[in-house]
């Protein structure tokens, strides 16, 4: 039996997941980032092995065939996958949080039907342009796919066990740290 408890996290691209997140983790020393897999190239500041692994589409198929993900997906041309191991491995040592979009999140769900699944929405689409658009480091092709997407993802917001909205960062996150604490306290 492990301890901790998974906590997945959805939610449009440019919404602001990473930035509540590492609020909520801040807060929360318990909890440990799943550090997924991906077929894209790091965005400026990122860091190998804390945001993502940065792999080859090559090194990614390999890790599918010998059977490393708990789940994955291809969005906008870009693999990205939740090892397993590291996640059996983190909820030995506490509570989990994983970042993945839905189709992730529903095959996680499938795993491990006591996950909590919570989506992160924008205060408004405009807001979500702005932020999508203001962060700078996609092609406006990219930001146009990732709005598409964005659409559909947050129509299936309705499966979640949560939804919380990212107007301030603060608020949402006290607003998550309130649902983890009382799924893991
Ligand atoms: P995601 O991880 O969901 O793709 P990020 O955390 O990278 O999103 O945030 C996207 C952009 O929006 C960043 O420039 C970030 O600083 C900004 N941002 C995040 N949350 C808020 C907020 N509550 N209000 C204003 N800007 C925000
Ligand atoms: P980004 O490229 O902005 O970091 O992430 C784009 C999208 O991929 C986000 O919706 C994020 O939640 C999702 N994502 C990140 N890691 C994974 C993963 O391991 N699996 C799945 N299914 N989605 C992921």
């Amino acid at each position: 039996m492990s301890k901790g408890k998974l906590f997945v996290f959805s939610g449009a691209s440019g919404v602001g997941k990473s930035t509540v997140l590492k609020t909520v983790m801040d807060q929360r020393k318990d909890l440990v980032f799943s550090v997924s897999a991906t077929t894209r190239a790091p965005r400026p500041g990122e860091v190998e092995g804390a945001d993502y692994y940065f792999i080859s589409r090559t090194e990614f198929e390999d890790w599918i065939a010998r059977g490393e993900f708990l789940e994955y997906d291809e969005h906008n041309d870009v693999l990205y996958g939740t090892p397993v191991g590291q996640v059996n491995e983190k909820l030995e040592r506490g509570n989990v949080v994983l970042d993945v979009e839905p189709n992730g999140a529903f095959n996680v769900r499938k795993s491990c039907p006591e996950a909590t699944l919570i989506f992160v929405m924008p205060p408004s689409w405009e807001e979500l342009e702005r932020r999508l658009r203001g962060r700078g480091d996609t092609t406006p092709e990219q930001i146009e796919k990732r709005l598409a997407r964005a659409r559909w993802e947050m129509d299936q917001s309705v499966h979640y066990d949560y939804v919380v909205t990212n107007d301030r960062v603060e608020a949402c996150a006290a607003e998550i740290l309130k649902i983890i604490a009382e799924k893991a306290d």
